[in-house]
């Protein structure tokens, strides 16, 4: 069972393995990239504390295809895929090298799927919004995973399982998405529908316990699930990053907080 230690503690503790990190970021807004928040401090806090990884590949919830890719650039160039925000958000840059040796070995260990080279892509703002505060020298390299959005969710579960010998390899494993999701719903009240507090407390718990069976078919929580979880595209990332953990690991929760009443940000690092 995993203990639960606090986020100071476990950022005191490090640097510990020589396993590379793995981690689930609740991402929320991209102005979270620039905008001096509790968010975006922590963020800036676990770049200063955690080992430095040999390259950071993440599963963004912004990158959704018919198959399975991985980015092979040597340069991935930087994506703004959002509209609606100011024009300092859309001024930013991310210029990390990629990490083609990386996205081969990536390609070669898992065999559940075939995955593809891709040189279009680059790094979408659920990579770079967290990437900006964490290491803002842009000198790690980093690649994406993107989801097959017409793929089951064991079909994204297994595909993580494949990618835990990264780890070892020194690649930090970081989905990034968001556990409570609706932005229809979103409110400037702030306060948490009691739904979201309901679906996001129950998959914390799930996470407390290693359910990963309960995380996989969350659609059996019925209505709250239906409201926390609209589209799927931003639970998703949490599959990879659960699928990466160690039975003796133990998970440490951080920004664990809900935004505009329908956006959780709760995140997690699992470590030793
Ligand atoms: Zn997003």
């Amino acid at each position: 069972m995993n203990t639960l230690k606090s986020f100071k503690k476990v950022m005191d503790d490090l640097p510990s393995a020589d396993i590379a990190p793995a981690l689930f970021i609740g991402h929320g807004s991209p102005m979270n990239a620039i905008e001096q928040n509790e968010y975006n401090r922590s963020w800036a806090e676990l770049g200063t504390k955690l080992p430095k990884p040999k390259a950071i590949l993440t599963i963004s919830a912004h990158w959704l295809t018919r198959d399975t890719c991985v980015t092979a650039m040597e340069r991935p160039k930087t994506i703004h895929d959002f509209g609606g925000f100011p024009q300092a958000l859309f001024d930013q840059q991310y210029p990390a090298p990629g990490a083609p040796d990386f996205a081969a070995l990536t390609q070669k260990l898992v065999t559940t799927t075939n995955i593809r080279s891709d040189l279009e892509w680059g790094l979408d703002h659920g990579t770079w919004s967290f990437l900006l505060p964490m290491y803002p020298q842009a000198d790690i390299p980093v690649y994406q995973l993107s989801l097959d959005y017409y793929k089951p969710m064991r079909y994204h579960y297994e595909l993580a399982l494949e990618l835990r010998e990264l780890r070892k390899k020194g690649v930090m494993i970081v989905g990034s998405g968001n556990i409570v999701h609706n932005l229809r719903m979103m409110n400037f009240s702030g306060k948490p529908y009691d739904w979201a507090t309901e679906f996001d407390e129950k998959i914390k718990s799930y996470l407390q316990n290693q359910n990963h069976e309960g995380i996989i078919q969350y659609d059996q929580l019925g209505e709250v699930a239906k409201l926390a979880v609209p589209t799927h595209d931003h639970y998703l990332p949490l599959l990879y990053a659960i699928a990466q953990q160690d039975k003796d690991e133990s998970l440490t929760f951080f920004n664990e907080k809900t935004e505009m009443g329908s956006v959780s940000m709760r995140s997690f690092i699992l470590s030793r």
